[in-house]
């Protein structure tokens, strides 16, 4: 590209005879468009042969090209999907190849990769993760990250959300999206489910002898928490022990969650609710988001899903959506959060359009909870601050 055209037509024909050089006349050699070629190895013999060739490939690849009197050296990554085993279709085995390609690419300058092994270090990264979570329990592994939510009249931090972090010994720190539904798989979230309330009561009492007195604090759960069928008492002996009351910890469901065929998951929400317990919907809007269930539902909190948010107020449809959310919600008598605020415009917006709480980057990322209270600080420093900001929200709150 930085050669001009003339050098890169002349370099992919050069390439494209290397290559050829090394194939047998059955092979296919293809160009799929710009810098990717696609190689067809048909009636393999042995099963090193994909690696020979690629090896071959890279080697003669490796060599500098002299065109118009300059010399070009490139880089080469090969992605091999193989024949029945990866699939039987063009796309399926496009596809394969296409995505041990860049876990190629990912190891250096010129390197090939199986799909085969992709699909296999997977496989033993998802079974180690799984022993893993059952020692972590133990090992004190896991720990809370809490991410401050503001009440977007007072301007002050009123709640927060728990969200788990994993720092696992070898394999590092492994984001919650991956290792949440293998603990569901494994019906292990019930014991991480436990072990989340326990920690965020802990964090309420720290909170509060460090004079940062929050409302609430929201945990996530899981649908199979709710099939377990004792919940709720589960929950009342927890909060009793540590002395912490049910108001004082928000439950977040997602609306699959709630939705699955499970009978008893709407009877263990009223228990929870009875309790005292806040119902937030997180994620509004991503699922079905059908408003029987909306109306049937002991909610009190809808939190408005984040990928609505990022795009206000320039995406009219996603300007709209959020806005129904809000109305609809106020009107059947339930609040509405709005998470992964990342702009003041956003927070403006919002506020105009008469939502009430707000989280996200723009105000915080998830902190360690030795960190929260001076990051609380922080935020409302920062929020009396900002005079324009004040005098926006002064003048939308009078609208
Ligand atoms: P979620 O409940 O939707 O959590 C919000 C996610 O958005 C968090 O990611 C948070 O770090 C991120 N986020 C917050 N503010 C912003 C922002 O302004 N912009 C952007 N782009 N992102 C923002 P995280 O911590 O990686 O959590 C991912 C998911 O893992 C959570 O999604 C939740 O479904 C699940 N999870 C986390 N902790 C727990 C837990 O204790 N129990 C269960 N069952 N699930 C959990
Ligand atoms: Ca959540
Ligand atoms: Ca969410």
């Amino acid at each position: 590209d930085t050669l001009g055209h003339d050098v890169g037509d002349e370099l992919l024909k050069r390439v494209t005879t290397r290559i050829r050089g090394l194939l047998r006349d059955s092979d296919v050699l293809g160009r799929l468009g710009g810098d990717e070629f696609v190689i067809i190895l048909e009636a393999l013999e042995e099963d090193l042969a994909p690696q020979r060739v690629s090896e071959r490939i890279i080697e003669t690849l490796t060599k500098s090209f002299l065109i118009h009197s300059q010399e070009v050296t490139i880089g080469t990554s090969i992605g091999i999907a193989i024949s029945p085993d990866d699939g039987t279709d063009r796309d399926a085995l496009l596809k394969c190849a296409d995505s041990a390609m860049y876990t190629a690419k990912n190891h250096g300058a010129s390197a090939f990769s199986f799909y085969r092994e992709e699909v296999a270090t997977k496989a033993a990264r998802h079974i180690s993760i799984e022993s893993a979570i059952r020692h972590s329990l133990a090992e004190q592994e896991f720990f809370l990250e809490f991410q401050p939510i503001i009440d977007l009249k007072t301007r002050e931090v009123v709640k927060a959300e728990a969200l788990i972090r994993w720092r696992h010994s070898e394999l590092g720190l492994i984001p919650p999206d991956e290792f949440i539904p293998i603990a569901e798989e494994y019906g292990l979230i019930v014991q991480i489910g436990e072990w989340v309330l326990r920690n965020t009561c802990k964090a309420i009492e720290q909170f509060d002898q460090e004079g940062c007195y929050l409302e609430s604090i929201a945990i996530n759960t899981s649908s199979l928490e709710f099939v377990t069928g004792n919940m709720a008492s589960r929950f009342e002996g927890i909060l009793k022990e540590y002395g912490v009351t049910h108001s004082r910890i928000d439950l977040e469901i997602t609306e699959r969650n709630v939705l699955g065929e499970c009978e008893g998951t709407e009877a263990e929400l009223q228990r929870l609710r009875s309790l005292g317990h806040s119902i937030c919907v997180d994620d509004f809007g991503t699922g079905y988001s059908s408003l029987s269930y909306m109306k049937r539902l002991p909610l009190n909190i809808v939190k408005i899903d984040k990928s609505f948010i990022q795009n206000i107020p320039y995406d009219q449809n996603d300007v709209a959506i959020s806005d129904a959310i809000i109305k609809l919600s106020h009107s059947l008598g339930y609040q509405v959060v709005a998470e992964g605020v990342e702009t003041d415009e956003q927070l403006e917006y919002l506020l105009a359009k008469g939502c009430d709480y707000a989280q996200g980057y723009l105000l915080s990322k998830p902190v360690r909870q030795s960190a929260f209270a001076h990051t609380v600080e922080d935020i409302h420093r920062r929020l009396s601050l900002s005079d324009t900001l004040v005098q926006r929200i002064r003048r939308a709150a009078f609208q």
